[in-house]
């Protein structure tokens, strides 16, 4: 055996011995609710796919549509021959969404922090990063070689001493935040960052995967907060808009200058115009029908007073219980049960706060949640 495969070995062994080796399970979903994996067939409530518009009717189709009269692929980066007109209407659109001049879209979300956070810092820099922030932010601050210090999850106090002690040292100060936390549920304190920001001239970044589509009437997060300056509006395509990609909204400069040197806009493919065609007839559903919008926190909010949690901020719903041992055990437990409810484990979360991720969709049966909440009862120790 070479060296590398030994290596290899040693580390999938020592995740074993602690219950945090993860391993993919071959899933199939055919209308954006149920899954078909390992020979069941369980309802989820584990997709991010929040408005099931993944396997809406004229979102497919216009993804079959451009597919079929523009390929599969965009055939090299934008900056060379990728750049079909459909990325710019969807860039319009999301401009026009978010209430900013301009948008870009990425590769996906993840190539979008990656690559808008080193556009704007350098070694020279300051980057600060809620702690409980997506882990894309964290590859995107530290690619950027800046200095990145964690401030206390939504704690602006925190967030105000660091800029007090570090913002003189540094060129720019960029704090970047979750608009809403992934594996939390909860809402990122717009405004009063915002303020924060303002304070110390430093820019704000928002990264809204969670919350566009169904916050805000399908603006994100951002709209909770009309006052609040949020200077990089991030999102992605891939959750409620039911796609693939990554998206900034911002003022035109911004925006230009990220066209010519973030590097994964520069260095990657672009975005396939079927991804775009849905992703805009996916914003036609949206801004249709506010009452879609607003149904998955509805139905998060039916689970948490059946369970006694407190109120759903957002679609996600985490149940907490401890060891990366217990979330399994209970994941399997309502596996058992008919549901698809994945449990989530350190380094995703904290050590010590495994847990059960439960997200809500505009599809969910009210009497599938009732049941779902019966049976997340059961699991709570007396
Ligand atoms: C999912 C997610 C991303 C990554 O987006 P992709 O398009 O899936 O790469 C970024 N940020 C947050 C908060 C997310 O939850």
């Amino acid at each position: 055996m070479d060296s590398l495969t030994r290596y290899a070995e040693v580390k999938l062994t020592a995740l074993d011995a602690r219950t945090l080796r993860r391993t993919l399970v071959e899933t199939i979903r055919t209308d954006g609710l149920w899954l078909e994996r390992g020979g069941k067939r369980l309802l989820s409530f584990s997709c991010n796919d929040y408005l099931n518009l993944s396997h809406h009717p004229a979102v497919k189709q216009a993804a079959a549509d451009a597919a079929l009269a523009y390929g599969a692929g965009a055939g090299a980066s934008r900056l060379i021959t990728g750049d079909h007109p459909l990325l710019e209407t969807l860039e319009r659109r999301l401009a026009a969404l978010k209430g900013t001049e301009a948008a870009c879209v990425f590769g996906s979300g993840y190539l979008a922090n990656t690559g808008i956070i080193p556009t704007f810092a350098g070694p020279d820099d300051l980057v600060i990063v809620d702690e409980l922030a997506h882990a894309c932010i964290w590859a995107g601050a530290k690619l950027s070689g800046a200095r990145v210090l964690p401030f206390r999850h939504n704690d602006v106090d925190h967030l105000a001493a660091l800029l007090g002690e570090h913002r003189a040292a540094a060129g720019h100060a960029i704090v970047a935040t979750d608009g809403v936390f992934s594996m939390d549920g909860d809402i990122a304190p717009l405004d009063r960052l915002s303020d924060i920001c303002a304070a110390n001239d430093a820019w704000l970044l928002s990264d809204d995967a969670h919350g566009v589509g169904v916050l805000g009437e399908g603006k994100g997060s951002a709209a909770l907060f009309p006052g609040a300056h949020i200077h990089l509006q991030m999102g992605t395509l891939s959750k409620a808009i039911g796609g693939y990609g990554g998206y900034l909204c911002a003022t035109q400069p911004v925006i230009d200058f990220v066209k010519t040197r973030a590097r994964t806009v520069v260095y990657s493919t672009g975005l396939p115009p079927a991804s775009a065609a849905s992703a805009i007839a996916a914003l036609d559903v949206i801004a249709a029908d506010p009452a879609l919008c607003a149904a998955p926190v509805a139905k998060a909010r039916l689970f948490t007073r059946l369970t006694d949690l407190p109120p759903a901020q957002s679609p996600i719903v985490p149940v907490l219980l401890g060891s990366a041992e217990t979330a399994l055990a209970a994941s399997a437990a309502l596996e058992d049960q008919g549901f698809a409810v994945v449990a989530i484990r350190p380094p995703t979360v904290p050590v010590g706060t495994a847990r059960l991720r439960i997200a809500f969709s505009a599809g969910h049966d009210d009497r599938d949640i009732e049941r779902l909440a019966a049976a997340v009862n059961r699991l709570k120790p007396a």
